[in-house]
C-alpha cells in the first residue's frame, strides 16, 4: 500500500454523502466532481498515511471533531463554484463555436482558453 493522502479520501466520501447521494449538484458527472474534489482540497489540511492503520486512526479522529464540517463548508463553497462555471459546459460551448465560424484562428483560441480553463483546477491541488 501506498502513501496517500486521507483528507482527499475522506473528501471524495463526503461529497457522495452530502451532495452526491442527496442530489445536491447540479450536474454530478465525473469532471465536476473532480473539480469540485480539487477546489476543496486546496482549503483542507492534508493528512497522509501509509497503512490501512493510520488510515482508519485518523478517520476515527476526523470524524469526531471539527475537521469533517471543514471538509463539508470547503465542498459546499466549492459545489458553488463548479455550478457556476462548469468546466464541461464551457468546453461543450467554446467546440460549437469554433465548428460553426470555421476558422483556424478561431479553433486555435478556443483550443488554448478551454485548456487553460480546464487545466486550473488541477493544477492549485
Ligand atoms: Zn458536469
Amino acid at each position: 500500500m501506498t502513501v496517500h493522502n486521507v483528507t482527499e479520501m475522506l473528501v471524495r466520501e463526503l461529497l457522495q454523502d452530502f451532495f452526491v447521494k442527496t442530489n445536491r449538484l447540479p450536474c454530478a458527472c465525473e469532471h465536476c466532481q473532480d473539480d469540485i474534489v480539487a477546489l476543496a482540497l486546496n482549503g483542507l489540511p492534508t493528512r497522509y498515511a501509509s497503512s490501512d492503520i493510520g488510515e482508519a486512526y485518523y478517520k476515527t479522529q476526523v470524524l469526531s471533531s471539527q475537521v469533517q464540517s471543514d471538509i463539508i463548508r470547503e465542498l459546499t463553497l466549492a459545489a458553488g463554484i463548479v455550478a457556476k462555471r462548469p468546466h464541461h459546459d464551457a468546453s461543450h460551448e467554446e467546440q460549437a463555436a469554433a465548428t460553426e465560424e470555421a476558422a483556424a484562428v478561431t479553433t486555435e483560441v478556443a483550443a488554448a482558453e478551454a485548456s487553460t480553463k480546464g487545466d486550473f483546477a488541477k493544477d492549485e491541488s
